[in-house]
Formats: structure tokens, C-alpha cells, sequence
């Protein structure tokens, strides 16, 4: 992306409106470009008649402008890649692996897979398109302290994979607070300028919002920074072209909300926004199954996978 072009220059932005704009994390033509007229009139305090203009303005400076090669929005635009779990049969239940440009969101109880979902796929987008990765690097935000990069050696080990050179290609954050879960995101624009970042992970997406905000009182808000949050998240796999797994506890304890505990938290607000959903479950010993949950077009499932030394198998 080409920085010729700026935010002001746009047909119906202020100096007031562009600062709006810029504040709200809007600092470039192309996520406005990718953003929705209704969230940008919101966060610039503008009409949605004016927002929509102003994206129809940046969808077109966006081409124009040579922010992008044509062969890059059209790769970008055409097609859609797929990550493989290194499970066949995890593969197949999400139509042969997770999408770019979607987030896919692990969600299940304490010990039943997502950290170690999550540290294979770190391994596998490195892998090229062949191998069924994404030849890119990862960010990785990590919310719990649970990145081990001594499970990342052993996974490539498993696969015949130099772990010096694996382990180079992770960008790791710790996350002190969902606000500054929320910030890395944007951070993470900064590597993705150097780096071709094939693969964003969030573990867990909502530990901390779960333990900042607290009772019913509190939810409206939750659910409104969860939003956002996810938002910021899927303008980025768009941009980049990369795949979104992010990871959601589910607790014994009843929430204040969502009593069902095999019920992710963020309710119907990360459901919209997660592409594809899987439900994960302890079997026997080292047995998992996941099932998908609600996906538009791909058939409800079930997939046993395990956990091994060597990472996710089948
Ligand atoms: P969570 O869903 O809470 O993130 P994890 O993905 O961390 O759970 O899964 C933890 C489980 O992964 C452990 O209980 C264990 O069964 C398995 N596991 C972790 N490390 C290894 C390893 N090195 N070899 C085999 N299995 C492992
Ligand atoms: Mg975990």
C-alpha cells in the first residue's frame, strides 16, 4: 500500500472529519475503503449519506491511487486460500481448512484443543500453498500467557520444519487488557508493512473482556467493544489477505447473560461476525471433536482430531 494519497484529500472529509477519521484508526484510504458506510458515519460523526460517499470516493482513489497492484486486489478479491489443521478431518468439516479473509473462532471449555489448534496453524501458514499453508508470517496475540514456543519446536519437528526459522516468523503480543488488545491491533498494521502476515491469531478473544466487564449492567458495553474489536479484525484479514483464528472459553460458570456454558460468550455479536464457528469437546484420552456451528455454506458436523506430541493429527 502506496501512502500518496491521504485521508484528506478524500471529496467530502474536513480538516474536522479527518481528524475524526484518524482518531477513530482510520489513517489510510484503504480501511475506509474497506469499511461500512453505517461504522464509519458512527465513529466520524457524519450522515450515512456523506460516510457512503466518502467510501465510494476511497473504493475508487484505493484502485486509482495505486495503493495496491491490480494482481494484488485481484489475488486479494479472487482468491480465497485455505490453511490446513493438519487434521484431515478437521480440514474437511471447514471445506478443506480455514478461510482467508473470515475469522474462524475455536470455542469450547479449559484443555479441549484451541491453544494447540492455534500453535499448529502458526506452523503450518508458513508451509507453502502446496503443503496447505499460506507461505506468510503470524501475529499473535496472546491474552493468557499460554504461546509456548517450545510446543512450536515440537511441532516442527513433527513436520520436517527448521524451528529457528518457524519460530522468526511469529510476532507475539501479550495483552495486558482488552484495551490494549484492542491497540495491538492496530500495532499490528506496522508489521504487516514489513512482513507478509498470512495468519492473525487472537488467544483468547475474550478472556478480558470476561473479566473486566462484569454483570448484566456491563454488557452493553462488552458486546460494543467486541464488535469493534472484531471489526478491526476482519478489515485486516481483508486487507492482508490473511486467515483470523481467534479462541473463546467457555466456562462451567453460568455468565451473567449467556447462562448456557457450552455457550460462547460474546453471543449473537461474535456469531455474526466469525465466518465459522467450531464447538470443542474432550473425548477419551487424547481424543477432541469439533463441531461446526452455523456455518452459511458448509454442512453442520462433527470431526475427531488429536492431540499429540507432534501436534494436531487426526
Ligand atoms: P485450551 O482449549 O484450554 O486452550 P489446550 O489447547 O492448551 O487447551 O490443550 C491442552 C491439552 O493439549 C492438554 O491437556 C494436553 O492434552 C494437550 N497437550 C499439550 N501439550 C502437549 C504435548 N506436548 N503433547 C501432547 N499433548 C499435549
Ligand atoms: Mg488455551
Amino acid at each position: 500500500m502506496s501512502d500518496e494519497l491521504t485521508v484528506e484529500e478524500l471529496p467530502g472529509v474536513g480538516p474536522a472529519t479527518a481528524e475524526k477519521l484518524k482518531e477513530s484508526g482510520y489513517e489510510d484510504i484503504m480501511t475506509i475503503a474497506v469499511e461500512s458506510h453505517t461504522t464509519l458515519a458512527e465513529v466520524a460523526d457524519i450522515g450515512e449519506a456523506v460516510a457512503k460517499k466518502i467510501i465510494v470516493a476511497a473504493r475508487r482513489m484505493a484502485n486509482i491511487g495505486g495503493f495496491e497492484t491490480g494482481d494484488q486486489v485481484l489475488e486479494r478479491r479472487r482468491n480465497v486460500a485455505k490453511l490446513t489443521t493438519s487434521s484431515k478431518a478437521l480440514d474437511d468439516l471447514l471445506g478443506s481448512g480455514l478461510e482467508t479473509n473470515s475469522i474462524t473462532e475455536f470455542y469450547g471449555e479449559f484443555g479441549s484443543g484451541k491453544t494447540q489448534i492455534i500453535h499448529q496453524l502458526c506452523v503450518n501458514v508458513q508451509r507453502s500453498e502446496e503443503e496447505g499453508g499460506l507461505g506468510g508470517h503470524v501475529v499473535y496475540i496472546d491474552t493468557e500467557n499460554t504461546f509456548r514456543p517450545e510446543r512450536i519446536i515440537q511441532m516442527c519437528i513433527g513436520q520436517d520444519m527448521d524451528p529457528d526459522e518457524v519460530l522468526k516468523n511469529i510476532h507475539v503480543a501479550r495483552a495486558y487488557n482488552s484495551h490494549h488488545q484492542m491497540l495491538l491491533v492496530d500495532k499490528a498494521k506496522e508489521v504487516a508493512k514489513e512482513h507478509s502476515i498470512k495468519l492473525f491469531v487472537v488467544d483468547s478473544l475474550t478472556a478480558h473482556f470476561r473479566a473486566e466487564y462484569i454483570g448484566r449492567g456491563a454488557l452493553a458495553d462488552r458486546q460494543q467493544k467486541l464488535n469493534k474489536h472484531m471489526h478491526a479484525l476482519l478489515q485486516f484479514g481483508e486487507i492482508n489477505g490473511c486467515v483470523i483464528a481467534v479462541t473463546n472459553q467457555v466456562s462451567a460458570k453460568p455468565d451473567a447473560f449467556f447462562g448456557d456454558p457450552t455457550r460462547a460468550i460474546g453471543g449473537h455479536i461474535i456469531g455474526h461476525t466469525s465466518t465459522f464457528r467450531l464447538y470443542l469437546r474432550k473425548s477419551k484420552g487424547n481424543r477432541r471433536i469439533a463441531r461446526l456451528i452455523d456455518s452459511p455454506n458448509l454442512p453442520e458436523g462433527e470431526a475427531v482430531f488429536t492431540v499429540v506430541e507432534e501436534g494436531i493429527r487426526d
